[in-house]
């Protein structure tokens, strides 16, 4: 499945958020290190074509596809060195696929911030620059290894040596190695390395109640420091979400709309992540279950199929799909395949968003 490392100083709202993600209600309490155990949440993934699916086919069970959510506390100045379990965390961020930065953009005076004032792109930069110290190690590690063998005479070692010192440039310079523009097959010499730096990110922007609209200074602040690392910012209030977790759904339509939302922090992050990571749903639709399976945009057929069992990837045959909009334009299977709209596709087609997909296959 599909993992979020959330990470951020402390104090900035990471727990709550977490705590609302996984709909938990474990205690945030005012100081930092409040939690030092890295914590997993994980959350299903609203979608509405599910609902749709459901009426249609009113199955026993409905499963939609889930995100799980690592809180990764305890990053602080000096991380890199293994200050505040730094080195435990920086481990817990290399196994994640995309990391959710959380910054905090609230005034609060009873809210203690580690650096003394609110100050998002400082904030941001105390956790890059961790961040990029253990990418540097990294980096220098390969380095020092290569230039052993460079020194034979090897071709490919050499060329791999004036990449990876392209990053030990940049890196040191400050840059996040997902900003540092080299080209695909070059990123080749570092692709073992797992950098840190280099994986997607999404940064959220927690602002108090009052700014959940408009917006703050903090939060353009923010937008303008990272404008140039292709990542988006999103608008979120831990403490909106934190009561928004307490309310069963109706409610939470009501307050959504008290405070003009149209959709939860939650529901945009979870967009978000899937938007950034490129991924999409594709449907599998019976009476015994209606599922929500995640691919990446581009799988072909007997890929997408792997996702619910190996079997299905190895004895693909070809898949039977149907567009959601006709499966609601005819309602059953059975009269989509007698108007036609039932398409049988072979190894090759690409899955699209939304399909609903049956396939066949060899055992
Ligand atoms: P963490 O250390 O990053 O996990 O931060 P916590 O989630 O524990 O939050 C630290 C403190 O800030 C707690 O007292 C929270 O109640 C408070 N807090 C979190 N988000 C907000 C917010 O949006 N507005 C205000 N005023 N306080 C918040």
């Amino acid at each position: 499945g599909l993992q979020c490392g959330i990470v951020g100083l402390p104090n900035v709202g990471k727990s709550t958020l977490f705590n609302a993600l996984s709909n938990a209600k474990a205690e945030a309490a005012n100081f930092p290190f409040c939690t030092i155990e890295p914590n997993v949440g994980v959350i299903t993934v609203p979608d509405i074509r599910l609902n749709i699916l459901e009426g249609l086919v009113s199955p026993q069970k409905v499963l939609p596809t889930v995100i799980e959510f690592v809180d990764i506390a305890g990053l602080v100045k000096g991380a890199s060195k293994g200050e505040g379990l730094g080195n435990k965390f920086l481990a817990n961020i290399r196994e994640v696929d995309a990391i959710v930065h959380v910054i905090r953009c609230f005034e609060d005076d009873n809210v203690v911030h580690v650096a003394g004032s609110v100050d998002p792109v400082f904030d941001k930069e105390v956790i890059d620059n961790e961040l990029q110290l253990k990418d540097l190690e990294s980096v220098e590690k390969k380095i020092s290894r290569l230039e052993k063998i460079a020194k034979s005479g090897d071709a490919k070692a050499k060329k791999d040596l004036a990449i990876l010192s392209i990053y030990k440039e940049k890196l040191t310079a400050g840059f996040n190695a997902r900003s540092i523009d080299v080209s695909e097959d070059d990123k080749q010499a570092v692709s073992d390395l797992q950098l840190l730096t280099a994986k997607p990110v999404i940064y959220v922007a927690n602002v108090d109640e009052t700014s959940i609209n408009e917006g703050n200074q903090h939060v353009e602040t923010l937008k303008e420091a990272v404008k140039n690392e292709s990542a988006e910012v999103i608008m979120v209030s831990a403490s909106i979400e934190a009561q928004i977790a307490e309310l069963d759904s109706e409610e939470r339509q009501m307050f959504l709309e008290e405070y003009g939302l149209e959709e939860s922090g939650l529901n945009k992050l979870i967009k978000a992540s899937y938007a950034l990571l490129n991924l999409i749903t594709y449907f599998t639709a019976g009476e015994k279950e209606v599922r929500a399976w995640t691919i990446k945009k581009g799988w072909k057929a007997p890929q997408a199929a792997g996702v619910i069992h190996t079997d299905f990837e190895k004895g693909f045959i070809k898949a039977e799909v149907i567009k959601l909009e006709n499966y609601q334009t005819y309602k059953t299977e059975i009269s989509c395949r007698e108007a036609g709209k039932v398409s049988i596709e072979g190894k090759d087609y690409v899955v699209e968003d939304g399909d609903i997909m049956h396939f066949r296959f060899n055992v």
